[in-house]
């Protein structure tokens, strides 16, 4: 019985590890968005970002169903090198606008241009290499937690990964960790929450640092005061870059400070503008910055009863 046990742990670990595999294979798919429809165009040209990265949507209709659209008729236009937030309500297209960007889907009808280049021409790989995207649930390798930065540039030195992580206000942490940034994370390794995983995501990010980035709900798990730090030291590396950035976020706090705020509804833009231009406009932008300012002075006050305790 003993004899026969051997070979078959061994065989158990090798099932596993095959497994794990094909998981990660799963991951990196699902990382980099592979969707096998979408066709580079015969002739298409790498994208060349000669105006710093302007974004134009041109008239676009998309649904992920033919009987269902998502975004209907959509025309916006996305400065180059400023900061700009999409808002609306839950399942109004946000994500949906990013993944078209990424060409994870094609358009209905209409055109996407990212300076005056119909991405549709571009060849894909120079789009994606040209985008950074932290998506809402950013999947970690089953790696070390140092391998999971470098992800976003293979070639980074360590401080180069350090410097990333520190600016995405995570180096602190894992320097606290037995191992530091050889310690496994992923689904085999060390859990670690969801606010430390965005941080990670960020760091990713940051060393890649891509002419676009696109953060999609990227600090939603952190904590308020988390929160405000890192976007400070985003909104500074973006500024110091001229870097053109898309933020999607509910917590409207993030994005008061963007260039441009575009209030989606329905499948289209209801309003733009900045901060103070929407809310004088009393729409939809400012209900909801008043109904979330209501909730913030709630919790705020309650914090402050805490304390007092
Ligand atoms: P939230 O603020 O809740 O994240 P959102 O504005 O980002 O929402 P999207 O994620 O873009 O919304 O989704 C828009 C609509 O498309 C939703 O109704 C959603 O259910 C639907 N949808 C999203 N992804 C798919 C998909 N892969 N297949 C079918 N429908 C989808």
């Amino acid at each position: 019985v003993f004899q026969l046990s051997v070979p078959l742990n061994f065989l158990g670990s090798v099932y596993r590890e095959l497994r794990q595999s094909l998981l990660d294979m799963e991951t990196l798919f699902n990382l980099q968005k592979v969707n096998v429809s979408i066709k580079e165009a015969p002739n298409a040209k790498p994208l060349q970002l000669v105006h710093g990265g302007q974004i134009r949507f041109d008239n676009v209709s998309f649904g992920y169903n033919k009987d269902r659209p998502i975004l209907q008729n959509l025309s916006l236009t996305i400065p180059a090198g400023k900061k700009v937030a999409i808002v609306g309500p839950s399942g109004c297209g946000k994500s949906t606008l990013l993944r078209l960007l990424f060409r994870s889907y094609d358009v209905d009808s209409g055109r996407i241009l990212i300076d005056d280049q119909e991405i549709k021409d571009v060849t894909l790989d120079s789009l994606r290499r040209s985008i950074g995207v932290v998506p809402q649930d950013t999947p970690l390798f089953n790696d070390t937690v140092g391998h999971n930065i470098k992800y976003g540039n293979m070639a980074a030195s360590e401080s180069e990964v350090i410097s990333a992580a520190q600016r995405a206000r995570i180096h602190d942490i894992i320097a606290s960790w037995p191992e530091g940034y050889d310690t496994k994370v992923g689904e085999r390794g060390m859990m670690i929450s969801g606010g430390e995983k965005q941080r990670l995501a960020v760091s990713r990010l940051l060393l890649k640092d891509p002419p676009l980035l696109f953060f999609d709900e990227a600090t939603s798990a952190l904590d308020t005061h988390t929160e405000q730090a890192l976007m400070q030291n985003i909104n500074s590396i973006l500024k110091e870059k001229a870097r053109t950035s898309v933020f999607v976020a509910h917590r409207l706090r993030t994005i008061y400070d963007a260039d441009l705020i575009i209030v989606l509804k329905g499948g289209s833009v209801a309003e733009m503008g900045t901060h103070q231009e929407l809310i004088d406009r009393g729409g939809l932008y400012s209900e909801l910055w008043s109904a979330q300012e209501t909730l913030f002075s709630a919790d705020e006050d309650k914090k402050v009863i805490v304390g007092d305790n």
